[in-house]
């Protein structure tokens, strides 16, 4: 598996989404994940599970500085009264003195960007994070992020085949910065679509393998599937062993449209 240099930060291109992966039974899946070579894990506050993560990255064995742990500051917890306090609380859950990677998990219209981005720093300063990002962030809101002086090294955004994330995705990688797709097979929804089965039967792949080789395949992108099923957490590793042609590539990208999202936003996209 390559990795995705974003400033200093080193980041696997294929990560695992842990929403709804929670429980002794998350843990366990976690630590056989991070078993078959998975090396970064995709938490948050809003899932619930930092305990679970922490207790997979414990019962795995793995060395700490071999697994990229990541987790997202509510939306709620982002002002500068609640910020700080909020990712001790997660380093607390997770059992860790750090993480790799912290993000705002989305913006909030009720807190200036230059605020939660000031805190986002604070938590770097402190050691709490290697590095710092953001999710579900617009141009405008990475450029105001930016003008802090912030080394914002990702931006998770929802990003499939059906969506077109062209415009970010381009000026992300004019600044340098990584772009990690957050619901990469679009919850599921993206299976069944007669183009990934007609490829899926070219290359002899499984579809999911498809949609997910052809996000890792553009440049500086990240991708984040979730499975709760060892088979299917093994098939999502094996997009490394193939490549799809220019043709084929370009070809699953012409069905993408701006608004196909599968993925609510947290707050009216609006407001901005
Ligand atoms: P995904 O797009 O990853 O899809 C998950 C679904 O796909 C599950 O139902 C899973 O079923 C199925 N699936 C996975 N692999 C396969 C396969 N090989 N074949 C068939 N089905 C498969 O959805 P998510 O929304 O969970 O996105 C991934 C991660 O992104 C999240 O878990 C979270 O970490 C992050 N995220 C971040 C957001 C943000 O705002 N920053 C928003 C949303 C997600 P099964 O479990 O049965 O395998």
């Amino acid at each position: 598996m390559h990795k995705v240099t974003s400033f200093n930060a080193e980041i696997p291109a294929l990560g695992m989404g842990t929403y709804t992966i929670n429980g002794n039974r998350g843990a366990q899946l976690i630590a056989k994940a991070l078993g078959m070579g998975y090396a970064y894990l995709d938490s948050a506050q809003m899932y619930d599970n930092e305990a679970d993560v922490g207790k997979g990255v414990k019962l795995s064995g793995q060395p700490r500085e071999d697994v990229f742990v990541l987790t997202k500051v509510h939306p709620e917890n982002i002002g500068k009264k609640d910020f700080l306090n909020s990712v001790e609380e997660s380093l607390r859950k997770l059992s860790l003195d750090h993480v790799d990677l912290l993000l705002i998990h989305w913006p909030n219209p009720n807190v200036p960007v230059v605020e939660s981005v000031g805190e986002l720093i604070k938590a770097k300063e402190r050691g709490y994070t290697r590095f710092i990002g953001v999710s579900n962030f617009n141009i405008a809101q990475i450029n105001a992020a930016l003008a802090t002086g912030a080394e914002i090294v990702t931006n998770q955004v929802e990003f499939h085949c059906l969506i077109d994330q062209r415009k970010v995705h381009e000026f992300l990688r004019g600044k340098g910065i990584s772009m990690t797709a957050y619901s990469p097979l679009g919850q599921g929804r993206l299976l069944g679509h007669p183009m990934l089965a007609s490829l899926a039967k070219k290359y002899d792949r499984s579809q999911a393998q498809i949609a997910l080789r052809w996000l890792v395949a553009h440049d500086g992108v990240i991708a984040i599937p979730r499975s709760s099923n060892e088979n299917r957490l093994t098939e999502n590793l094996g997009i490394f062993e193939f490549e799809l042609s220019e043709q084929d590539m370009k070809a699953l990208g012409s069905l993408s449209t701006p608004s196909q999202r599968f993925v609510d936003w947290y707050y009216s996209p609006q407001w901005d």
